[in-house]
């Protein structure tokens, strides 16, 4: 019996530096031949297992690359692939573009609901949401330091910081006023209704990132790949390097939720507005329904307060002042309680204060022999040397088992 080894797959970048070697279309024999010895294993794609070379001496075959006739990735001649799935290409992606999926990963959908109004009402709230979070793009990234892209590398983590520590100082409480200036203009409400407004206005205090008693750790990613103001944030020499994943693939495993930032003040206002004023019709619906002696009315308001409260909530993670909108940032949401998940925590320094984070693999697991990220792309920042640094980024990635990433250099005309 022959062995099969299954190489691995290797980017176009990568493959090209090296010069690729074609196979012949009956793809069973290589361009080059020779002879690897009696028992010469099969070669065979690590994308999708077609035979690619037989017999070869591998002395001519050192460090070649080629195309699989069948799939066209490109193949590492000689180095065994070390995960046992094939891994999500860039050019995976392109070809699937056209299948979109759609993710309805609302935290409305959780729990049967035995209210007929509140059904409802969760029905049209998901309906708004998936207009804002429901298409994902195909390619999210995460830019960083030289340091940042060694450490995810390494550790096949990205770093999810607590939202306290976050860039923007206002994080959180953006959604916190317009929601509490909403609720304050709402006149002529029923009782019931006036009711629930001032416990979701009670909540929100304890909404409010410095006295929560949980805490959400967050990891920022572009819809851009080359984005001059995200090339600054690393500083005036901008050699930074923003890394590609695929985003169809996060959030597969463990408890982690994908949410884009809305930066519209008009759109932020109306998603209040909606839920807000479903929520009060909703619930006198439900009141007029209900007979007295079947259901406490108080019952009925908590009942509409937790959905309520849960929903409005979401808005608190995913909305920002306008001034940011070029960012176009989606985020990672990892929920923290300060109870149960201390373990979790790391900390890294900025400036010499304790910064805590906790690392996650993107909720993607790739093969029995580890956990890898989803990466498909690195691009790297304006000012770097491109050759040199194309270069070592291809065998640091080949290093920690991900070269099949795609390695490119900004275009970004930037002024030192
Ligand atoms: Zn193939």
């Amino acid at each position: 019996m022959t062995r099969k080894i299954r190489l691995a797959v290797l980017s176009a970048s990568a493959a090209q530096s090296r010069g690729v070697l074609r196979l012949q279309d009956d793809n069973s024999t290589c361009i080059i031949s020779g002879y690897g010895g009696k028992n010469s294993p099969d070669y065979i794609c690590g994308y999708c297992g077609s035979i690619l070379a037989k017999k070869h001496d591998l002395k001519l075959l050192a460090n070649a690359a080629t195309i699989c006739n069948v799939c066209q990735e490109y193949n590492d001649l000689c180095r065994p692939a070390k995960f046992q799935e094939p891994p999500v290409t860039i050019r995976t992606i392109a070809k699937n573009q056209a299948q979109k999926k759609a993710f309805r990963d609302s935290p409305l959908k959780q729990g049967p609901i035995h209210n007929k109004d509140l059904a409802l009402l969760r029905e049209s709230l998901q309906e708004s949401w998936m207009k804002y979070q429901g298409e994902r793009p195909e390619i999210l990234y995460h830019y960083t330091s030289y340091a940042g892209l060694h450490g995810i590398l390494k550790s096949h983590s990205i770093w999810a910081t607590d939202c306290e520590y976050l860039n923007d100082p206002s994080e959180g409480h953006v959604a916190i006023s317009l929601i509490e200036s909403y609720i304050d203009s709402i006149k002529g409400v029923s009782s019931h209704c006036q009711c629930l407004l001032k416990s979701i206005r009670d909540r929100l205090e304890h909404y409010k990132p410095d006295a929560a008693p949980f805490s959400y750790f967050i990891a920022c990613f572009c819809t851009s790949g080359d984005l001059l103001s995200q090339w600054r944030a690393y500083g005036a020499s901008a050699s930074g390097y923003a890394l590609g994943f695929s985003a169809e693939d996060f959030g597969g495993y463990g408890r982690m939720d994908v949410r884009r930032i809305i930066y519209d003040g008009e759109t932020q206002g109306a998603l209040i507005k909606g839920a807000i004023d479903g929520a009060c019709d909703a619930l006198d619906m439900t009141i007029k329904h209900t007979l007295p002696d079947q259901q406490d009315p108080q019952d009925i308001i908590t009942q509409f307060s937790n959905f309520l409260s849960d929903h409005l909530h979401q808005f608190m993670l995913t909305f920002k002042h306008r001034s940011f909108a070029e960012e176009n940032e989606w985020r990672i949401v990892i929920p923290f309680s300060r109870d149960t998940d201390t373990d979790l925590l790391r900390f890294r320094s900025a400036n010499g204060l304790p910064v805590p984070y906790i690392e996650s693999d993107l909720g993607k697991r790739n093969g029995p022999k580890g956990i890898m990220l989803p990466l498909v792309e690195i691009v790297h920042g304006p000012t770097l040397h491109s050759e040199l640094t194309k270069k070592s980024l291809h065998l640091m990635l080949q290093a920690y088992g991900y070269d099949h990433v795609d390695v490119s250099g900004s275009e970004s005309p930037l002024r030192t």
